[in-house]
């Protein structure tokens, strides 16, 4: 096992990685201290606990239904992250395919949706119904698999509410831009996601208050989802060109680490492309540039710790390169090609300034 930010690996199953977040954890103690106080026994605590982690499987699988789904249209799955409100499929990228969007946001729900049907089906076989105590349907229940039904009932039809972030909001954002463009799908979508928020909003103020912490989950998931989409508009058929950076310092293989440091502190440059002659050979980023100077110090040489340059061509447009920068979170900087030759250089802090300048220019 091993820590990834706030996550710990806790393995590998059908190719992905599989992440648990720091403060997974205290749902677990949260839910044990729920039972505690409701039951008073430590074996209503434990029944709490066992509750918790089955439903919890049953988010990976959830979690797995999208992942596996996308891995069919060609999409991998980087990580799915345990966190304390679910699962977190991370996907390389969306289908752009509103009908792709649909099958894939739909098959997490169709996992807890299969679960239930087995469990019923199993139930029934068994003879295993119970009546439930109608006061605490879920907390103190007379049948554990009855439990677990119910749970992913709840789990698949709280998924397909229409909102981001929940799955249904992308199914209702894919079957809007059949009728329109994308981003004015998913404004609107975001839109009908906020009327909703609002809606919980103020049923949550008269009633069960775990609604204002959904409302505002859903809030800031509409708002981010329509904020990446406007991104991807502004930067769309943008050529990489007019963002790039043109005014830079270079490296060759034989500099010495001295040069590095030299130029890193007279100016703001903190990644360095590195060229033999014409040719672009690596990339010498800060952390490689430290890291050099810990073993070899200053007399080190460039070409002992530059790494394989990440390209783009001077035509590509900015919401590929976006996309590309997202996916090799590694590359901080990209090399900007014009017919083989160095151009130009760009990172993410000189997308964002690209962004800032084309709003100021739409606010005019
Ligand atoms: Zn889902």
């Amino acid at each position: 096992m091993q820590w990834s930010g706030w996550s710990l690996r806790l393995g590998r199953l059908a190719g992905i990685d599989l992440y648990m977040h720091a403060t997974f954890p205290l749902l677990f103690l949260w839910v044990g201290f729920l039972y505690w106080v409701q039951t008073g026994t430590l074996g209503g605590v434990a029944f709490g606990l066992a509750f918790i982690g089955v439903l919890f499987l049953c988010v990976v699988a959830h979690e797995y239904g999208h992942a596996l789904t996308a891995r069919r249209f060609g999409i991998g799955t980087r990580h799915i992250t345990l966190l304390p409100i679910g699962g977190l499929a991370m996907l390389e990228r969306m289908p752009k395919d509103p009908q792709q969007e649909i099958i894939v946001a739909l098959m997490g729900p169709a996992v807890n949706i299969a679960i239930a049907l087995g469990l019923a089906l199993v139930l029934t076989l068994t003879g295993g119904w119970t009546p439930m105590d109608p006061e605490a349907p879920l907390m103190i229940p007379a049948s554990f698999l009855q439990s677990v039904l119910l749970a992913n009932i709840f789990l698949a039809v709280f998924n397909m509410i229409p909102a981001f972030p929940m799955d249904g909001g992308r199914v209702l954002r894919a079957a809007l831009s059949f009728r329109m463009g994308r981003t004015g799908a998913t404004v609107l979508a975001a839109r009908i996601g906020q009327t909703l928020a609002l809606g919980f909003g103020v049923l949550g103020l008269f009633g069960n208050p775990l609604l204002i912490l959904i409302a505002v989950f859903i809030w800031i998931g509409a708002a981010s989802e329509a904020g990446a989409t406007e991104m991807e508009t502004r930067l769309r058929r943008k050529p990489v060109a007019r963002a790039m950076i043109t005014d830079f310092h270079i490296l060759s293989p034989d500099s010495r680490l001295s040069r590095a440091v030299n130029l890193t502190l007279a100016g703001k440059q903190r990644d360095f492309p590195v060229l033999d002659g014409p040719r672009l050979v690596g990339v010498a980023t800060q952390s490689a540039i430290l890291r050099g100077l810990r073993d070899h110090g200053l007399e080190g040489r460039v070409a002992d710790i530059m790494s394989a340059p990440v390209t783009a061509e001077s035509s590509d447009d900015l919401a590929t390169l976006l996309e590309a920068l997202q996916q090799t979170p590694d590359a901080r900087l990209i090399c900007i090609l014009h017919r083989g030759a160095l151009i130009g250089v760009i990172d993410m802090e000189n997308i964002s300034e690209f962004l800032r300048i084309q709003a100021a220019l739409q606010d005019r």
